[in-house]
């Protein structure tokens, strides 16, 4: 296996990408990875637009977010097991936290290297 295609860059996507950055930091020979995204950033769902229905070029967009999104299970059965919450924010916060904040998490744990 050579090439890898990850198809979106929501939280899975990411998780994805994360992976084989962390094996190649382990030493381990890894395929040659793109990832593509059809929203204008990464994030996923949690990548709020108030944009619905279609975007700027007349295509369906894939995202059904809605801007006052509180989420809905306890941030303690959401934690990426590589990176807590209390690692990015330095502190404890409470268990349903809003979109904003969940979507700051998912990209902290890609951008920290
Ligand atoms: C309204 C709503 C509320 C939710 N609330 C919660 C919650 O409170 N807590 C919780 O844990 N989960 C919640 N979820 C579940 C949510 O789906 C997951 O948290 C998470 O976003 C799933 O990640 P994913 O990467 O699988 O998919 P997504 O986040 O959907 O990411 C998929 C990505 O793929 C891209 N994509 C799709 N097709 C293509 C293509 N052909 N080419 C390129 N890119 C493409 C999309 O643009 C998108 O960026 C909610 C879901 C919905 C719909």
């Amino acid at each position: 296996m050579t090439k890898v295609a990850i198809i979106g860059t929501g939280p899975c996507g990411l998780s994805m990408l994360r992976a084989f950055e962390q094996a190649e930091k382990k030493g381990e020979k890894i395929p040659e990875v793109v990832a593509f995204e059809k929203q204008s950033d990464w994030g996923g769902l949690w990548n709020y637009s108030w944009r619905t229905g279609s975007d700027e070029y007349g295509d369906p967009i894939p995202n059904s977010m809605y801007r006052y999104l509180w989420s809905n299970g306890p941030k303690e059965c959401l934690e990426f097991a590589d990176y807590s919450f209390d690692e990015h924010f330095g502190k404890p916060i409470p268990s349903f936290p809003p979109r904003e904040v969940l979507y700051d998490y998912i990209l902290g744990r890609v951008k920290k290297r």
